[in-house]
């Protein structure tokens, strides 16, 4: 059944003294609008969400009125997402996080979840829980400091996952709690600027929720066959702010340095959504990391709901003004969620299912506190291994990959190689054809002993000189517009720069810009000997850098 995402904005308390000068937020049940000091409202500036809360509202409330339905859905099969968008300081891990007398989303919901199903009696669960941040547009696991970088893959049993990135089975919510503070210690380590560094990453807390119909011994194995595996996502978003100066669409080239590649795409990925079932064809959410992760979540198959926190103060008018434009957006989308019901192994459920029984059968007599223990560890330990081993299956990939490319590498060199030495051996023929009295040896030392001349250098650098008035930005094509993380960006430079060097090393272009045709028999046997004493420098260059490859590679 389509269903529209559920969105909200929420107004934190006022941090600065100043009273307004000139406008200010009026909240009136649903709606939030900028008002003139005395009174009357600006035209244009009203919105209307599902729930606008204001600064006196708790987290107990937002939960009950925007959150709990998600999670409940999410106990009973449905995948769901919460997350909290806004510009920095505006209060996302207020909602999120909460504070010791009011605690925020994630504590709810993880309680939420484990109260809910103690009252379920026919079915039996499996909840498994993990931690990630997105910082740079790369994947860190926050259970686990060790897994950095992870990748995102995709498999037919599995959908898309983050591979590599560790799971931990939980049976109450104690534990996740435990957990999770655990996670924030890692997240702080090492880190001298927190704040920063918090305003700049997505963290994902994910609850993987998998259930079974309790086997009643009526015989009806169809029904408890099927597992329900759904996930939960509360997320707390990078802090929008240099996104909504620039309007989500369009943002400007020179200010890629400073954008968040993952909170951009999130945004035209809401535009486009945002534009109806037309458009749905080309939604990029391949583009980032976050966006691919959460795409089920983002006109898919689930139930989300959004929180747009904003700040009250006048000097972050625009700012606000830019979330309420993105909440009004994803309030046009819709999702279609339903029931997971999955038969095959994708269900850790299933296939811990035997190994499970096993011990219950040994274990029984027991008390059913260490049955639970007992149990939980082995599901653990299992799952350990099974990451263990998909942990290990990647790098073997990753390693068979790499070794291919050192291959071709190795066979790229050869040819450069061979060019060389044919150019420098033509070369040599032809100089010594020209000056045979000055160096009647040249022709058979020609490149085992190249020699070392000082000039050779600047030679090869003055031919550089016209490269070096490029300038020294990118130019990007279009469709790279979009992309203008701060790393993506340095990378891309540096690709470039990278790029032009191995033009220039290209012996046929050194040809065709140096032709000896063209040089007046004057000064041609300097310059050629120049050009000469170039290739070989290279060349010599060139078989360092085999040498290095080969021994790389053993
Ligand atoms: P963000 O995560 O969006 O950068 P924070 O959640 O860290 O912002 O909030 C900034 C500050 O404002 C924090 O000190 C936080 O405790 C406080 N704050 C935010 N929202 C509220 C709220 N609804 N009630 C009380 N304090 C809040
Ligand atoms: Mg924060």
């Amino acid at each position: 059944m389509a269903e529209k995402i559920c969105v909200a904005v929420r107004v934190r308390p006022s941090i600065s003294e100043e009273s307004p000068s000139g406008t200010f937020w009026k909240i009136e049940d649903n709606r939030i609008s900028l008002h003139k000091l005395h009174g009357t409202p600006i035209s244009g500036l009203s919105y209307a969400f599902d729930h606008v809360f204001d600064e006196s509202c708790s987290n107990s409330k937002v939960y009950e009125l925007l959150t709990k339905d998600v999670i409940h859905a999410a106990v009973d099969g449905f995948n769901g997402t919460a997350f909290a968008y806004g510009q920095t300081s505006s209060g996302k891990t207020y909602t999120m996080n909460g504070s010791l007398n009011d605690p925020g989303i994630i504590h709810r919901a993880v309680n939420d979840v484990f109260q809910k199903i103690q009252m379920i009696s026919d079915r039996e669960f499996l909840i498994r829980v993990s931690y990630m941040e997105i910082y740079n547009e790369e994947i860190n696991d926050l259970f686990a400091v060790e897994n950095q970088k992870l990748p995102i893959h995709e498999s037919l049993e599995r959908g898309i996952f983050v591979a590599g990135l560790r799971e931990e089975i939980v049976n109450n919510a104690e534990q996740v709690i435990k957990l999770l503070e655990s996670g924030e210690v890692n997240r702080h380590f090492g880190e001298t600027n927190m704040n920063a560094r918090s305003s700049r990453s997505h963290t994902i807390f994910r609850m993987v929720i998998e259930s079974k119909g309790i086997d009643t011994g009526s015989g009806d194995y169809s029904s408890s066959d099927a597992i329900r595996v759904s996930i939960l996502n509360l997320v707390d978003l990078a802090g929008s702010e240099r996104i909504a100066k620039t309007g989500a669409g369009g943002v400007r080239l020179k200010e890629g340095k400073y954008i968040n590649k993952s909170l951009m795409v999130l945004g035209n990925v809401i535009n486009k959504l945002s534009n109806g079932a037309k458009q749905r064809a080309h939604i990029p959410y391949r583009d980032s990391k976050l966006t691919r992760i959460l795409q089920t979540a983002l006109g898919g198959n689930a139930k989300t709901s959004i929180i747009c926190t904003v700040a009250p103060e006048e000097v972050h008018v625009e700012e606000t003004k830019g979330t309420l434009q993105f909440a009004s957006r994803a309030k046009r989308i819709t999702n279609c969620a339903q029931v997971n019901e999955i038969l095959t192994d994708a269900a850790l459920l299933k296939r811990q299912q035997l190994e499970i029984e096993d011990l219950r059968r040994k274990l029984q007599g027991s008390r059913s506190e260490v049955l639970e223990q007992e149990i939980l560890k082995l599901r653990n330990d299992m799952l350990k291994y099974e990451l263990e081993r998909e942990k290990l299956e990647m790098e073997l990939e990753e390693e068979r990959r790499s070794h291919k490319e050192r291959e071709q590498r190795i066979r790229d060199q050869q040819l450069k190689i061979e060019n060389l030495s044919s150019l420098v051996s033509d070369g040599d023929r032809s100089s010594s054809q020209d000056s045979m009295k000055e160096s009647p040896k040249d022709e058979c030392n020609d490149f085992k002993t190249p020699c070392f001349k000082e000039t050779s250098n600047n030679a090869f650098v003055a031919k550089r000189s016209n490269y070096s008035e490029l300038p020294d930005f990118s130019p990007l094509p279009d469709s790279f517009s979009n992309v203008a993380d701060e790393d993506t960006w340095f990378k891309m430079n540096k690709g470039y720069i990278a790029d032009l060097d191995s033009l220039q090393t290209t012996p046929a272009r050194k040809v065709q810009s140096f032709p000896p045709q063209d040089i007046t028999p004057d000064c041609s046997n300097d310059n050629y000997k120049l050009e000469l004493q170039n290739l070989k420098t290279q060349l010599e260059l060139v078989i360092k850098e085999k040498v290095e490859l080969q021994v790389e590679k053993t």
